[in-house]
């Protein structure tokens, strides 16, 4: 497997006026992997964070762990290319250190991010996620990715890609939704059967209220840690890498302060006993798409 930093900063609805300072906290921190997507619309102040803490002399760039996401409406194969160069540019980077597809559904091409019909529902395109992938594969030999993974792909999508004819790449990761409460024990141990590393994301519930869960909360003051400490540390001590995201700084230095404890065994498992298969990123306005990633059980 390759080597990420198993934890990372996301930065989904960090706002551009904020993340700069966000990222550029996190790097002096000891924060080393950052987790953006065209679609977060924020990579231009991202890459200004980073580029500013090089200029610096506090990291290089081969320090830095980048990610950015391959969005819905750039599935066509002639597409994959420019999109990786525009979120390079918007990055200020020459290369990235991960490039996943952002999602296996490819939408209709055009200005919207999610195109819909007049009853709110997807405008898919006609693109299947494996040629979208050969593109995807173009990159790494054209020197502009290190590596490239998925995101949202079902273990059925996997193996489809897996067993693609004339497979040049394996994905080396897949971004998850993870937490207690959808603990994904079976995507998680078949993505690692296959030598593919996962990533948790949403791992604080977002923004709905994982912080009162009693049994979380008595575990962290067992520990003298905050739940979101806990929620974090859980991936952790699962070999899962894990991005939360922040732009408030002590929430950010918290957030990083997980490697000077260790969960116990029976900690571990009644946190994932807390299991309900509970999904907030449910994609609803998609669940028509030929390719929707979560009608089958994992
Ligand atoms: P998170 O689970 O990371 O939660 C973020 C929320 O928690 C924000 O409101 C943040 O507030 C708050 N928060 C952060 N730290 C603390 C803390 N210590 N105590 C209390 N509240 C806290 O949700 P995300 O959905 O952002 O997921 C993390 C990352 O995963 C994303 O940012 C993105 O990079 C990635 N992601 C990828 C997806 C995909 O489809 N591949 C989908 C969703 C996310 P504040 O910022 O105000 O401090």
């Amino acid at each position: 497997m390759e080597k990420i930093p198993l934890l990372g900063l996301g930065t989904w609805k960090s706002s551009p006026q904020q993340v700069t300072e966000a990222i550029k906290i996190a790097i002096d921190l000891g924060y080393r992997h950052f987790d953006t997507a065209f679609f977060y619309h924020n990579e231009k102040e991202v890459g200004e964070g980073i580029q500013q803490k090089i200029k610096e002399g506090i990291v290089k760039r081969e320090d830095l762990f980048i990610v950015t996401k391959l969005w819905n409406t750039f599935h066509e194969k002639h597409l994959v290319k420019s999109a990786c160069q525009n979120s390079l540019k918007n990055l200020q980077l020459d290369y990235l250190d991960l490039y996943l597809v952002h999602c296996p559904m490819g939408f209709k091409v055009g200005d919207d991010d999610i195109p819909t019909d007049q009853n709110g529902m997807i405008i898919a395109s006609e693109t299947d996620y494996l040629d979208t992938w050969e593109a995807m594969e173009d990159l790494v030999e054209e020197g502009l990715v290190k590596t490239i993974g998925i995101s949202n792909f079902n273990h059925k999508q996997i193996e489809r890609l897996l067993n693609k004819p004339g497979l040049r790449y394996k994905p080396t990761n897949n971004q998850i939704e993870c937490h207690p409460f959808l603990t994904q024990e079976k995507l998680i141990n078949y993505c690692h059967s296959k030598g593919i590393s996962v990533t948790a994301y949403r791992p604080l519930g977002g923004t709905s209220d994982f912080f009162n869960e009693p049994i979380i909360k008595k575990i962290a003051e067992k520990y003298k840690k905050s739940v979101a400490q806990v929620l974090i540390r859980f991936h952790i001590q699962r070999n899962v890498i894990v991005i939360p995201k922040s732009v408030t700084p002590s929430r950010i230095k918290e957030n990083f302060q997980v490697f000077d404890f260790e969960l116990s065994k029976e900690d571990m498992d009644s946190l994932l006993s807390l299991n309900r298969n509970l999904r907030l990123a449910t994609f609803p306005y998609a669940k028509n798409h030929k390719d929707y990633p979560f009608n089958i059980e994992y």
